[in-house]
């Protein structure tokens, strides 16, 4: 045990994910041991603070800067289309492939009956309200290719059925049971271009 700030700091940082006590050890000396760690220390606590004021895009949940992401705000996005996904960082590995020039909806998160998660709990609503207008013509389900991800794009299928858009999901072939993340670009680009029609 380390006395006084560096080891509140050791124990700040051992909860967060991916990091055991070692490397909680390893990063908190870092800041105090080697050349430039005051930098590195000035730099974190500022990205910390920043953080704090994070927002969610008023139209799809994406995080953003601004009342609308950096996505909703480009004009040569195509509205016709939006991509449904859980999380952010979903929305973050489609972009990765590049392809997609359509908008997305972030759900918040899966139905999980076992962690307690149902369609309320999720930006379903904001979702059907987006297409009220006529312009979406193509919903994409890209949920995870896991137990909830499938359960989620089963419901809004079943949902946007009787919404009269046209709906597809991601083909299979992406890693079961995993997260959509997880997969590699390729993977998810072939996922992507072999979206089969669940309804139209
Ligand atoms: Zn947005």
């Amino acid at each position: 045990m380390y006395e006084g700030p560096v080891q509140d700091l050791i124990d700040a940082l051992c909860p967060l994910p991916s990091i055991g006590p070692r490397s909680a050890n390893r990063i908190a000396l870092h800041f105090i041991l080697r050349e430039g760690g005051k930098e590195d220390a000035e730099r974190l606590a500022s990205a910390l603070m920043a953080v704090q004021s994070v927002q969610f895009c008023e139209r799809c949940h994406n995080i953003a800067a601004d009342n609308l992401c950096r996505i909703c705000k480009d004009e040569r996005r195509d509205r016709a289309v939006i991509c449904v996904v859980g999380q952010p960082k979903d929305l973050i590995a489609i972009e990765r492939i590049r392809d997609y020039r359509g908008t997305y909806h972030v759900l918040g998160g899966l139905i999980s009956p076992i962690e307690g998660v149902g369609p309320d709990d999720l930006h379903i609503r904001s979702l059907l309200a987006r297409l009220t207008d006529g312009e979406v013509t193509e919903v994409i389900l890209a949920t995870d290719p896991n137990l909830e991800g499938q359960a989620t794009a089963t419901y809004l299928a079943r949902l946007l059925k009787t919404v009269g858009v046209k709906v597809t999901q991601l083909a299979s072939g992406l890693p079961v049971g995993g997260d959509l993340d997880y997969a590699d670009e390729l993977t998810l680009g072939r996922a992507f271009e072999g979206r089969r029609v669940l309804s139209t």
